[in-house]
Parts: structure tokens; C-alpha cells; sequence
């Protein structure tokens, strides 16, 4: 495993037994023997690492854990979502090709699809994927690929994905998922047509807000290595200790998938009703707008994030956020503590009110990320951001 040199004199210990536990290994050469068992090396003979922008042992087990609850063969670790999702619309797109996005994705998805391909020659378009007919409509003779979320951000509607699924295929069509939101224990992109499906393993799977890792895999293996080629070659390499720490995560996600899901669904029924909360947003709630479609993609599980609307706009957001001081008031998602999130302010910031308005974000509205508080905490400490927003009405 490690063999001793005049630097490094010691080598590992001997040890009949082995560790439990997965080493962290932050090594960026790995020695071959030979230049005979390095040509094994480079091609396929004999598997080993040489280099860590090429692959490490821990990006390895991170890409197995992340495959196995997406139920494919095994994947690629990156160093953030956004690596991801850049080395699938960077690497598989050339001049001249056209791009599909939903018109929700996340943030920086977002920004690539508007200014960052359209300056390399790539086109776009960006639509409501909740309707078919209009994600169809727009698909051009040279659209190469699809982006997608089934949950959107901040407004929790769900995409049409059965049917855009049906139509990318007809129409030859790479469908990519960003499954970051839904998460694989809600569902699984290549169980229902998906092409390449790709996470932020920064948000729910490694789970306490500590580490930036992305993941990404195709199901055609010719496609997952022209993605990999294109990430070793910009350098999107994952650090060895965020995925040590991402290991770990992993290992805990179910159990706190569903949990979180529990207390999401009691926050959304406590948070309904209330008289100076005008809206919620959750997936299995009879008011959610696409509650049918949930239910079919969703099979029951509405997840971890609930949104929803306070009476009397931004002096009532900021009285909610100061007395609501059990959770943190932050745009993230996905650790153990519970996060709040203020579009307007943040993540939405960039548009125009009327822009904000059209998608149902207005100064008011909130997205939550529920953690793993105890319910009757989480909820009290709710109840305080609430009981302030009414004293300030
Ligand atoms: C956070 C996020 C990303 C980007 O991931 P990073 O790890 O922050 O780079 C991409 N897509 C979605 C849906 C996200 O929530």
C-alpha cells in the first residue's frame, strides 16, 4: 500500500488485522514499480491511481456510495455540484448546439445556461418543466441536452418528468437530472429515462454542511467518459478529506432522509395553520399545486423542504428571522441543523420584483430546509418567529 522511501523511511505498519474504518488518503503521486506495470496501468491491465486529479481512493468510495442509492454501476466525484453540472453542459456541448433548462434550476445553473454558454456559441432556452407541451415546443433540431430538477427551488413545484422523459427520448434528446433537491430515497432518474443524472453531494448526502462535492454519472459509459476526461482536464478534482467526511454522511443519509421528511410534514401542517402564514408549499399537502403529479413521482415522499409566505412582507421576514434564532438563517440546504432561506434576498435577488412575483417569491416567503431537531423543538422555535410577526403586524 505504502512502501517505504528515503523521505517518507517508515512506510505503513504492519498490521495482520485491518482498519474498520476508511483511511483518509491525501496523496496526490502514487508510485508504480515499473515502467511495464505503469503501461498496465494506463491501459486497463491493472488497476491503480497515479495521479489525484485523476482519481483517488476516497473520491472512488464516494462515487460507489452515491451510485449505489441511485441504483447504477458507479459514478464520477467532483469537487462541487456546480463542477457537475459545468462538466456535463461544458463537455458535452460544442458550438452551434442547443440547451433545455428548467426555468427553476438552481442559482449558478441558471447563470451558466444565460451568460456562460451562450458565450461559448451553445444556445438556450429555459422553460417551465411542470409543462410538457411547452418543454416539447421548444426543443430545436440541434438541442444536444436537457436540464432538469423534479422538485423546484424555491417554489417546491414538480416537474412533468414522466413525460419530458417520453419526449427527450422521441426526440433524441440527453436528458440530465439534478437530483440534489429530490434526493435518490424520493427518486431514482434512471428508474424513469434519465440520461445522466448529477447531485450536489454538498447538500443531503454528505449532510452537515461541511464539505462541497459533486457527483455525476451517465448511463452510456461512452457519455461518463467524455465527462470525466473533460473534469480531470479543468481540474475539478474533490479534495480526499471532503470525501473522507462525505463517506460518513453518506452512511447516515437514509436514516436522516427520513426523519427530516417526518418533521417537514409537521412543520408544513403546523405552518398552515397559522393566521399570518398566507401560504405553504409541500409536496404532499392536499393545497400543493402539482399535489397529483407528487404523488406520482414522488410515491408519497414530499422531503425535507417546506416553503411558505408571511403576512406583511419584509418587516415581518426580518422579525421572523431575529426571533426564530433556534435555526440559522442561511441559503443552504440539506445539513442536520435546520436552515431558513430568503429568496428575495439571496438566491433571487438578481430578478425584478415583478420577476420574483411571477414565480410566487415575494418578500415575505421563506424555504426552509427542515434538520434533525427534535419536531416539538423545531416547532416552538417557529412559533416564537411567528408569535413576533404577529405582535409586529
Ligand atoms: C447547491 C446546488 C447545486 C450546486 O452545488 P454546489 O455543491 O454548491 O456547487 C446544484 N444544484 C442544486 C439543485 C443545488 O441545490
Amino acid at each position: 500500500m505504502m512502501k517505504p522511501t528515503l523521505m517518507r523511511p517508515y512506510g505503513m505498519p504492519q498490521s495482520a488485522s485491518t482498519a474498520v474504518v476508511t483511511p483518509l488518503m491525501p496523496s496526490v503521486v502514487y508510485a508504480s514499480d515499473t515502467p511495464d506495470q505503469l503501461d498496465d496501468q494506463y491501459e486497463g491491465r491493472a488497476q491503480g491511481y497515479t495521479y489525484a486529479r485523476e482519481g483517488h481512493p476516497n473520491a472512488d468510495i464516494v462515487a460507489k456510495g452515491v451510485a449505489a442509492l441511485e441504483g447504477c454501476e458507479t459514478g464520477l466525484t467532483l469537487g462541487s455540484g456546480m463542477a457537475a453540472v459545468a462538466a456535463v453542459l461544458m463537455g458535452l456541448c460544442k458550438a452551434g448546439d442547443h440547451v433545455l433548462g428548467g426555468d427553476q434550476l438552481y442559482g449558478r445553473s441558471l447563470r451558466l445556461m444565460k451568460e456562460d454558454l451562450p458565450r461559448l456559441g451553445i444556445t438556450t432556452s429555459l422553460v417551465d418543466p411542470t409543462d410538457a407541451a411547452a418543454f416539447e415546443a421548444a426543443i430545436k433540431p440541434e438541442t444536444r441536452l436537457a436540464l432538469v430538477e423534479v422538485v423546484s427551488n424555491p417554489t417546491l413545484r414538480i416537474a412533468d418528468i414522466h413525460a419530458i422523459a417520453e419526449i427527450c427520448q422521441r426526440r433524441g434528446v440527453l436528458l440530465v437530472v439534478d437530483n440534489t433537491f429530490t434526493t435518490p430515497a424520493a427518486f431514482k432518474p434512471f428508474e424513469h429515462g434519465a440520461d445522466i443524472v448529477l447531485h450536489s453531494v454538498t447538500k443531503l448526502l454528505a449532510g452537515h454542511a461541511d464539505v462541497t462535492l459533486g457527483w455525476v454519472a451517465a448511463k452510456d459509459p461512452e457519455i461518463q467518459k467524455i465527462i470525466y476526461t473533460f473534469a480531470v482536464t479543468t481540474g475539478m478534482t474533490p479534495s480526499p478529506f471532503d470525501c473522507w467526511l462525505a463517506e460518513r454522511g453518506l452512511a447516515t443519509f437514509d436514516l436522516r432522509f427520513e426523519r427530516t421528511q417526518e418533521t417537514a410534514r409537521k412543520l408544513a401542517d403546523f405552518l398552515a395553520d397559522q393566521d399570518v402564514v398566507t401560504r405553504v408549499l409541500y409536496p404532499t399537502r392536499d393545497d400543493h399545486p402539482d399535489r397529483a403529479r407528487a404523488q406520482a413521482v414522488l410515491q408519497g415522499m414530499g422531503g425535507n423542504m417546506v416553503s411558505f409566505e408571511l403576512k406583511g412582507g419584509r418587516s415581518s421576514a426580518n422579525a421572523f428571522t431575529t426571533a426564530a434564532n433556534g435555526v440559522a438563517f442561511a441559503p443552504t440546504l440539506g445539513d442536520i441543523g435546520t436552515t431558513l432561506s430568503h429568496p428575495a434576498s439571496s438566491s433571487h435577488r438578481a430578478l425584478t420584483p415583478e420577476g420574483r412575483a411571477a414565480l410566487g417569491i415575494s418578500e415575505g416567503f421563506f424555504r426552509v430546509s427542515v434538520g434533525l431537531e427534535k419536531p416539538d423543538d423545531l416547532i416552538g422555535t417557529f412559533q416564537a418567529g411567528l408569535n413576533a410577526v404577529r405582535a409586529g403586524l
